[in-house]
C-alpha cells in the first residue's frame, strides 16, 4: 500500500495535496505537525471525497523524530496535549489510523487504545519510533520492535536512517522477524543511503511504503516519487516470479549436517541471509547420525545445498556423485549443491580462511605458521599454498604434523620451537581458547610479538585469548567470525549463483555471539 503524506504549511495548500495525494495513493498520511493551520475534519473530507477508499493516517510528529529534509524550515512542536487532542479527534473522525510514537509512553498510547474500545472505533494505533540519524544494530532495533509490540499496537513502525547501504538489510531483516511473529510492521530507513529500503520494503511485506506527489514535498529525506514506487513496484513484482518458484515457499531447502548442531550458528546466519537476498527459502539443522543415510535424505527430499560439519566433513565425499577440484585435493566436503538430483561436493572452509586473511595481509612469498593439523589446518595448508604462500606447521602429536607436511611438501615443527620461527602470519587452527575454557591460548603472549599478524580460527568467544594477547602486543588480529561468514557466504553463492549480504551476515552472528558473551 502506498501512501503519500500531506505535508504543506498552510491549510489551503494542503487541502490540495490532499485530495491530489488520495487519488495517487492507497492512503495519504495527514502530517499535522507540519500543517500549521490544519484543520483536520476539513483535510480527511477533502482527501475522501477525492477518493472515497482511501485510507486516512493522522500523525503529530514529534520534534525529535521528525527529519526534514534540506532546504524546508523546520514546524512547529505541539504540545503533548493539543497533540492528544488532535489524535482523539481522529479517532472521532474515524481516520483508519493515529500514529504515536513509542516515546510519547505508555499511557498516553493506551488512552487512544481505550478510547476506541470505548467508541467501538475502527481506527488502528501504529505505534512508531524514528532515528533521524543513524540505524542502530539489529538486536536493538528487534528490543525496539518488542516494545512496540508490548504497547498493543496494531501495527508497527520503525524507521531509522541509513548511513550505509547495509543499514537497509537490517530494516529488511526487522520485517522478516515481525512477520515471523505475525505482527504487520512498516519499516524502511530515511536518508539517501535508504533508498531502496523504500523499494524493497514494501515486497519483504512492510505494510505501507512512503512516496510524494511529482510536485509534493518530502516529509522525509529518500522519499521516491509516486510514480517511482508504483514503477518500480511493477518492474519488481514481475522480477520476484523469475526468482520466488527456484524454491518451495516455507519448505527446508537448505540443510546443515552435523552431530552435534544444536549450538550452530549457521541456521541463523543462513536465514538472515536468504531472507535478505529475497529467497523463499529455509535453512534447518539435523543432527545425524549415518551420513549416507542424510544424504539419501537430500536427494529424496529434493533439498537445494546442505552444509557438513564435524564430525562428517570427510565420510559424506563418498556418498557425492562428485567433488569440486578444492574438496578433491582436501578430502573434505563442507558444503553439498543439489542441480536437479546431481549431488557435488565442495569445500568453502579453505576459501573462508584465505579471504579473511587477505584482509590483513597478502599471502603470496610470505610465511605463515599454522597450528594444529587436523582438518582446519590443512585447509589453512592448501589455501596458502594454492595462493604461492609457505606454510609451516607446528603441532603438538608429531606424527599427525608430518603426515601434513608430507601431503603438502612444507616443514613440521614441535610447539618448543615457534619462539625461533619468523613469519608474517601465524594462524591457530587448534580448539585451545574456545569456550569454555576462554583463559587458555597455544601459545604465550611474548612470542606473538614475532608475528605482524595473528589469526584465531575459533569464534566463540570472539575475542579469544589469543587474539587479545597479540593485540596487547600490537599485532593486527584477524578473528574466527571473518573465516564463518566468509566460508558461509561461498556457500551461499554456490547455492544461488548470488553474491551473499556479507554485512549483515556478519551482524547477525556478532551479536549473537555478543549475547552468549554477556551471558
Ligand atoms: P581437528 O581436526 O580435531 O584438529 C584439531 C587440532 O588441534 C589437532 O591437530 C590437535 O592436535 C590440535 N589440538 C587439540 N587440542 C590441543 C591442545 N590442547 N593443545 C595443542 N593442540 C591441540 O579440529 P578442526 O576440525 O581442525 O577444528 C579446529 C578448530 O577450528 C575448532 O575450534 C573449530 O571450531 C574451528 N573451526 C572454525 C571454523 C570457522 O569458520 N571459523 C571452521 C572450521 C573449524 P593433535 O594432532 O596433537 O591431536
Amino acid at each position: 500500500m502506498i501512501c503519500i503524506p500531506v505535508t504543506e504549511r498552510t491549510q489551503c495548500a494542503a487541502l490540495r495535496s490532499a485530495a491530489a495525494a488520495a487519488q495517487a495513493a492507497d492512503a495519504v498520511e495527514l502530517r499535522m505537525d507540519m500543517i500549521e493551520d490544519g484543520d483536520l475534519p476539513r483535510l480527511i473530507d477533502a482527501a475522501r471525497r477525492a477518493a472515497p477508499r482511501v485510507r486516512i493516517v493522522v500523525t503529530c510528529r514529534r520534534k525529535d523524530e521528525r527529519s526534514v529534509p534540506d532546504g524546508v524550515q523546520p514546524s512547529r512542536e505541539m504540545t503533548k496535549k493539543a497533540k492528544m487532542a488532535l489524535l482523539e479527534q481522529a479517532i472521532a473522525l474515524e481516520a483508519d489510523f493515529v500514529d504515536i510514537e513509542l516515546a510519547e509512553g505508555v499511557r498516553a498510547i493506551g488512552r487512544l487504545q481505550s478510547l476506541i474500545r470505548r467508541r467501538q472505533g475502527k481506527t488502528q494505533v501504529i505505534v512508531s519510533w524514528h532515528d533521524t540519524a543513524k540505524t542502530p544494530s539489529l538486536a536493538k532495533l528487534r528490543e525496539i520492535f518488542a516494545a512496540c509490540v508490548r504497547t498493543g499496537a496494531d501495527v508497527v513502525k520503525i524507521v531509522p536512517t541509513a548511513r550505509r547501504a547495509d543499514d537497509n538489510l537490517k530494516v529488511l531483516a526487522l520485517i522478516r522477524h515481525a512477520r515471523w511473529r505475525g505482527v504487520r510492521i512498516i519499516a524502511m530507513c530515511m536518508g539517501e543511503a535508504g533508498q531502496q529500503s523504500r523499494v524493497l520494503a514494501p515486497l519483504r511485506g512492510s505494510f505501507l511504503a512512503f512516496a510524494v506527489l511529482p510536485s509534493g514535498r518530502k516529509s522525509a529525506p529518500g522519499q521516491l516519487s509516486v510514480s517511482t514506487m508504483r514503477g518500480l513496484e511493477r518492474l519488481l513484482q514481475d522480477g520476484l516470479s523469475g526468482i520466488r518458484p527456484r524454491f518451495s515457499p516455507g519448505g527446508p531447502a537448505f540443510v546443515l549436517l552435523g552431530n552435534p548442531v544444536a549450538h550452530s550458528l549457521s541456521p541463523l546466519m543462513h536465514n538472515e541471509a536468504l531472507a535478505a537476498m529475497g529467497i523463499d527459502g529455509h535453512y534447518s539443522a539435523f543432527c545425524v547420525t549415518d551420513p549416507a543415510a542424510a544424504v539419501a535424505g537430500i536427494r529424496g527430499l529434493n533439498i537445494r545445498g546442505a552444509s557438513v560439519t564435524l564430525p562428517f566433513k570427510t565420510a559424506v565425499a563418498g556418498c557425492l556423485d562428485g567433488l569440486s577440484a578444492d574438496a578433491a585435493a582436501l578430502g573434505a566436503v563442507n558444503t553439498i549443491v543439489n542441480e536437479r538430483g546431481r549431488l557435488t561436493g565442495h569445500n568453502t572452509d579453505w576459501l573462508g580462511l584465505l579471504q579473511a586473511l587477505r584482509e590483513e595481509t597478502a599471502i603470496a612469498g610470505q610465511t605463515f605458521v599454522i597450528l594444529g593439523a587436523g582438518g582446519t589446518a590443512r585447509a589453512a595448508v592448501y589455501g596458502i599454498k594454492k595462493e604461492g604462500g609457505r606454510p609451516v606447521i607446528v603441532n603438538r602429536t608429531p606424527e599427525k604434523g608430518r603426515l601434513l607436511a608430507a601431503a603438502f611438501d612444507c616443514p613440521c615443527y614441535p610447539p618448543e620451537a615457534l619462539g625461533k620461527i619468523r613469519a608474517r602470519a601465524l594462524i591457530n587452527t587448534t580448539p585451545v581458547g574456545m569456550t569454555p575454557r576462554i583463559h587458555e591460548s597455544p601459545v604465550p603472549a611474548k612470542t606473538l610479538a614475532h608475528f605482524p599478524v595473528v589469526m584465531d580460527v575459533i569464534y566463540n568467544p570472539l575475542a579469544t585469548r589469543l587474539l587479545k594477547d597479540a593485540k596487547a602486543q600490537g599485532c593486527r588480529i584477524v578473528s574466527g567470525l571473518e573465516m564463518f561468514v566468509r566460508q558461509g557466504a561461498a556457500q551461499l553463492k554456490l547455492w544461488t549463483g548470488r553474491e551473499a549480504p556479507l554485512a549483515l551476515m556478519r551482524a547477525v552472528v556478532r551479536e549473537r555471539l555478543e549475547t552468549l558473551d554477556n551471558g
